[in-house]
């Protein structure tokens, strides 16, 4: 039984029937329930195994926290259903006015070369263009974030991948970075565009085979679900370990030493949606840096699920809300492990959103890589 099979509530099909599934979720443990009364897991499991697939459905945040066990996945159903909605409906990701989704038609079409890794200068260390690499780097969007969305908010999302590249580096790996690395597909997949889909998982496949690429990192908690999860179903051939950084500079531990650094962060619990394994790498990090006090958020939930596309009165409330959460903490920062996180973060924190709450918000690589010291093995990498 491979991981997806484990990790399936209701027998999800690929071909979006669901069949009889044993397990239900545990609808009093959903926190959108809180905000939309006519939100029921299981309600939407009974509406969805008759063919009729609710639009509500939309709106799961895909925390896994109604999951019975941790091989039931509500999520993992969820994901199947909201692709089937958009293709009931035609959807079209209109993230960021449509201009995303019109890049990412661009990229299909493959009319032209992109010009997307000016962020990386020379203090920064990856493979060549013509040199392979056991160890990639997932980058995504953000180069076309850092023009959309970087004036407006403050913040560049390259900043997080130069981070990426500097603890990368830190730990002895100069990872490739695709110079024509295309959009992982989410916002398409829940569209319910499968051909778009397929087209832009089998680019990235080939390129990151041709570069001899055996591990995928990510620091965006969609893609990795993208890449782990649903390019598995339905791209031959993926059959790249696919890992979130923090969970890969856990595992290469010992390599990363840290500055001393007394202040106060608040962190979210992990869930099984931004940490499917339950390595708790955040926090495991986190203890290694020499005087630093971390604090939990309880209760406030961020969105982690869905791409670009879904921003609604839901998860803007649930994003307000764990702000504010954040904040009770009476920590100065939040760190926020996932890039695509961060950036929706900070861009709902512009005037006239949720400016009630003080609290930095700062992606966690960033935070990590300013206090990391070289490990005497890497000096000079
Ligand atoms: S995964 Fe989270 S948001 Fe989605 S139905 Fe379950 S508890 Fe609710």
């Amino acid at each position: 039984m491979t991981d997806h099979d484990k990790h399936n509530l209701l027998g999800v099909k690929c071909d979006s029937e669901l069949a009889d599934g044993t397990e239900r979720p545990v609808d009093s443990n959903c926190p959108v329930t809180k905000y939309r009364e006519d939100f029921v897991p299981s309600r939407l499991i009974d509406e969805a195994k008759t063919g009729w697939f609710p639009k509500l459905i939309r709106h799961c945040i895909g925390c896994e926290l109604c999951s019975p066990t941790t091989n039931a996945s509500f999520p993992e159903c969820a994901d199947t259903c909201i692709s089937a909605v958009g293709k009931q409906e035609e959807f079209s990701p209109m993230a960021f006015g449509g201009a995303l989704d019109a890049i990412v038609s661009i990229q299909i079409k493959q009319e032209s070369r992109q010009n997307r890794l000016e962020w990386i200068d020379e203090s920064l260390h990856v493979a060549d263009e013509n040199e392979k690499g056991d160890v990639g780097l997932f980058v995504g969007d953000s180069p076309y974030l850092d023009i959309l969305l970087g004036d407006e908010i403050g913040f560049k999302p390259t900043e997080e991948f130069r981070a990426a590249i500097d603890l990368l580096n830190s730990v002895g790996i100069h990872p490739v970075v695709l110079p024509d690395e295309v959009d992982a597909g989410g916002d398409r997949f829940h569209a319910g565009d499968m051909e778009a889909f397929i087209i832009l998982g089998n680019r990235n496949r080939d390129m990151f085979k041709s570069r001899g690429v055996k591990t995928i990192v990510t620091t965006c908690d969609d893609c990795y679900y993208t890449l782990r999860f649903r390019y598995p179903r339905y791209i031959d051939d993926w059959d790249f370990k696919v890992m979130r950084l923090v969970d890969f500079l856990v595992e290469h531990g010992g390599k990363l030493t840290f500055l001393s650094a007394k202040e106060t962060v608040a962190i979210q619990s992990p869930d099984l949606y931004t940490d499917h394994d339950g390595l708790d790498s955040v926090r495991k990090l986190l203890k290694s840096i020499p005087g630093l006090t971390v604090k939990e958020i309880e209760g406030g939930h961020p969105s982690t699920f869905g791409g670009w596309g879904q921003f609604d009165s839901v998860t803007k409330r649930l994003e307000t809300d764990f702000l504010k959460a954040a904040d009770r903490t009476g920590a100065v920062t939040v760190l926020i492990p996932s890039t695509r996180m961060l950036v929706r973060l900070l861009e709902g924190r512009r005037p006239g959103s949720w400016e009630e709450t003080s609290i930095e918000i700062k992606g966690l690589y960033g935070f990590l890589s300013g206090k990391h010291t070289v490990h005497e093995e890497f000096a000079g990498a």
